[in-house]
């Protein structure tokens, strides 16, 4: 990233901390051992894994043994769908939401080819689920309800302890995505009654490509590799020790920044109140609901959102128009379109993170209102450059 830019698109992905990349470091040179080999070099490599393994299990509030390494919340989420499919074959219904990532939305259409049976429930226009909904769409043959813990692109976040406890009565299994929470709000899988949560190293300063599915105990399922029998057999392939050295550093951070004060939702609040003051026609999705405190996804009437954010990089911003994996399709987002949203074009996500500071909002907010004077004066829409 160019050194002075201000780097709004944190859901997307974040800067590695630090103090994760040093840890890394030894595990990228001299000490390369393998995990599984039975010298000083591996046992070592070995040891670096256990304490990973310890660090993530205590910002989850789960057991180490019940956390299943692997390369971040796509694979997750996969394992989480497939495993299940697999693991109960007397059951064909799923249940899910209409606004989660891309990822679980492809497994639904993997499950529909397999011939299940998919209920997706929408959410009303602050993003938020109906719970009597979801109560009634759940059978005797629902194997597993999967929501999102905090959406990636309005920061929404579900009620998870409520929505458990509904799943749960009727012991059908329950998968939490926690790619957008782990790191951002606090998580405590000993009162979220899920069966299966996954999340992602990079989106809260840990590495790229590195992640976990929690797998509560007793829950068996097919390994979603076979190979080597690493990962108690759940996973196979060698272990990415730096990866996990980067995961343990970046979620032993992420503790310690959740039970300090945090800055972060102040700021994100201080930007929404200028853009509401300061630009008209300006809305911000989701803003009744419950949300992670580093999210805003607002729409701006009358202009397309990637003008926005174009205008904004040529000022050394980066913000996004949605989830980054369908930045390019000039779509309006399928989470807006389930919340309703009538500017749902217009959107710009403002993602901050623990390493944004009040002068880089400063910055935001000294631009932001004449680039949109700017696009309406032209008719407000996006201007790529060739
Ligand atoms: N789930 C959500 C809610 C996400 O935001 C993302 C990434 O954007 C993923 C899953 C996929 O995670 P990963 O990039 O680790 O595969």
């Amino acid at each position: 990233m160019p050194e002075a830019a201000v780097y709004l698109d944190n859901n997307a992905t974040t800067r590695l901390a630090p103090e994760a990349l040093e840890a890394m470091l030894p595990y990228l040179g001299e000490q390369f051992g393998n995990a599984g080999s039975g010298h000083t070099l591996g046992r070592l490599s070995e040891g670096a894994v256990v304490v990973a393994r310890e660090r993530v299990s205590a910002l989850l509030g789960c057991a180490p043994a019940e956390l299943v390494f692997n390369s971040g919340g796509t694979e997750g989420i996969n394992h989480a769908f497939r495993g299940v499919f697999e693991a109960l074959p007397a059951k064909r219904h799923f249940v899910t939401t209409a606004v989660e990532h891309s990822a679980v939305l492809a497994c639904v259409d993997w499950l529909r080819r397999q011939g299940a049976q998919v209920t997706i429930l929408g959410v009303d226009a602050q993003g938020r689920l109906d719970l009597a909904a979801l109560e009634a769409a759940l059978t005797p043959d629902t194997a597993m309800v999967s929501v999102m813990a905090a959406n990636n692109e309005t920061g929404v976040r579900f009620t998870l302890e409520e929505i458990g406890g509904l799943v749960k009565a009727r012991g059908i299994l329950f998968h939490v995505d926690g790619t957008q929470a782990l790191g951002k709000v606090p998580v405590d899988l000993a009162r979220i009654p899920a069966d299966l949560f996954n999340f992602s190293g990079h989106k809260f300063h840990g590495p790229k490509g590195v992640g976990g599915l929690f797998l509560r105990r007793g829950l068996r399922l097919r390994p979603f590799m076979i190979g080597g029998g690493q990962e108690r057999g759940r996973r196979g392939g060698t272990e990415n020790v730096p990866g996990l050295v980067g995961l343990g550093v970046a979620a032993d951070l992420a503790r310690t920044h959740l039970a300090g004060d945090s800055r972060v939702g102040p700021l994100r609040d201080r930007l929404e109140a200028f853009i509401l003051d300061h630009i008209p026609g300006s809305t911000v999705h989701g803003a009744q609901a419950p949300r992670v405190p580093n999210t805003s996804m607002i729409s701006f009437a009358d202009v397309e959102g990637e003008a926005v954010l174009l205008r904004l990089d040529e000022a050394g911003i980066c913000v996004s128009t949605g989830s980054a994996c369908t930045t390019g399709q000039k779509e309006a987002s399928h989470v807006l379109r389930a919340m309703g949203a009538p500017d749902a074009l217009g959107a710009v996500r403002f993602s901050l993170s623990r390493y944004t500071t009040e002068a880089e909002v400063a910055r935001v907010e000294a631009v932001l209102p004449g680039i949109l004077e700017g696009l309406r004066g032209q008719g407000g829409l996006a201007r790529r450059q060739a």
